[in-house]
Formats: structure tokens, C-alpha cells, sequence
């Protein structure tokens, strides 16, 4: 765990910050995080959304309370983006299976890189089979969780994580004690 807080405990009223990122995941975490519903207000009277797929910035500004990632680590861009989530945010949760092990994402380790990108642009293509080396990042010779790329300070498990499990860990941070994310969601639940 990182030594900076979640909790900006001498800022008086002054709400945390949170970022959120989605890598290569369904973005069903980020759904259920949605599914909190009704109490995202009540979050929303603590925490300050900075950096999110649905929030236009470009980049979690320094110092960022608390991140959450969504999704693994399968191509440079998804590495790049968890080391800004990383230099940007005092505390960093993986947020769901593919984030926490891989998970469906990974499945793709098991064959070649080549093998992989032979199969989905060009054995299967009808037209025009080709691989696409413009605009699209370069993806990694095998897929990664988060962790094996930057430190994280908790793990939320779940395919997705309950939205219960995500509002009780938020507000346990923001209330400044640590959650017991195992007791609240498991893995491909
Ligand atoms: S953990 Fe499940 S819900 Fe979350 S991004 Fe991966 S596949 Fe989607």
C-alpha cells in the first residue's frame, strides 16, 4: 500500500478525488459501479469525479486521491494508462476480475501473438484480411492484471463487483478505514 490516504483528512470539507479507468475490460465494471444508484448522490457529497470515461479530461490529474481501474493490461496503451493512473493517484484499486487476474481478456495467452492477430484480422476475414498497424496500439505479447505492471493497494474481485461491494469499499475509504473487499464480492460472481 502507498503511503498517501484516500481520505484528505486536514482538508476540512474538501471532497476526494477519484479517478477511473477502463482498460481492456467490457466496461461492465464501470456499470456496476453506475448501479449504485440512489447513493451515488450521497457519494457524490464526498467525492469529486476528476478523470473518468465519463468525465472529458484527458489525463487523472496529479495528485488524485483514490483511482480505480477497470479492465487488464493487453496493449501499450492499457500499460501507459495504469502508469498515469499509478503517478497520479495516492491509492489504487483493480477493480473487477479482468483487472485483479486477467480474466476473459487473459485467454488469449494460451497462442502466439501472431497466431492471435492471424486468426481475428485475416483467416477469418472476408474482405480484405490485413492487420491494422494505424491507430490502434500495439498490443502486448501476452495480456497482464494490473499488478503486474504498477503497484495496487486493494483488490475488488467480481465479475463485475457488486455495485454494494464498490459503494462499501468507497465509503469505507472515504471514511478513512481500510474495506475487506474478499467479504464483499469473489471472484466471477
Ligand atoms: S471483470 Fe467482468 S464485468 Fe468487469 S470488465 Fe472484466 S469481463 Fe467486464
Amino acid at each position: 500500500m502507498t503511503d498517501a490516504s484516500p481520505t484528505p483528512t486536514d482538508a476540512g470539507p474538501k471532497k476526494v478525488t477519484v479517478a477511473t479507468v477502463w482498460l481492456d475490460g467490457c466496461s461492465g465494471c464501470h456499470m456496476s459501479f453506475l448501479d449504485i444508484d440512489e447513493r451515488l448522490i450521497d457519494l457524490a457529497q464526498h467525492i469529486e469525479l476528476v478523470y473518468s470515461p465519463i468525465v472529458d479530461v484527458k489525463h487523472p490529474p496529479a495528485g488524485t486521491n483514490l483511482g480505480l481501474i477497470e479492465g487488464a493490461i493487453s496493449n501499450e496503451e492499457d500499460a501507459h494508462k495504469a502508469r498515469m493512473m499509478r503517478e497520479a493517484c495516492g491509492f489504487l484499486i483493480s477493480l473487477g476480475d479482468c483487472a485483479v487476474t486477467g480474466n476473459v481478456p487473459s485467454m488469449r495467452n494460451v497462442f502466439e501473438l501472431g497466431t492471435v492477430i492471424d486468426r481475428a484480422f485475416r483467416e477469418t476475414a472476408d474482405l480484405q484480411p490485413q492487420t491494422p498497424t494505424v491507430g490502434v496500439p500495439p498490443l502486448l505479447p501476452k495480456v497482464m492484471p494490473v499488478h503486474e505492471v504498477v503497484p495496487v493497494d486493494l483488490h475488488l474481485p467480481g465479475c463485475p463487483p457488486p455495485a454494494d461491494a464498490i459503494y462499501e469499499v468507497l465509503s469505507e475509504l472515504i471514511a478513512g478505514r481500510t474495506p475487506d473487499p474478499l467479504r464483499l464480492s469473489r471472484f466471477g460472481r
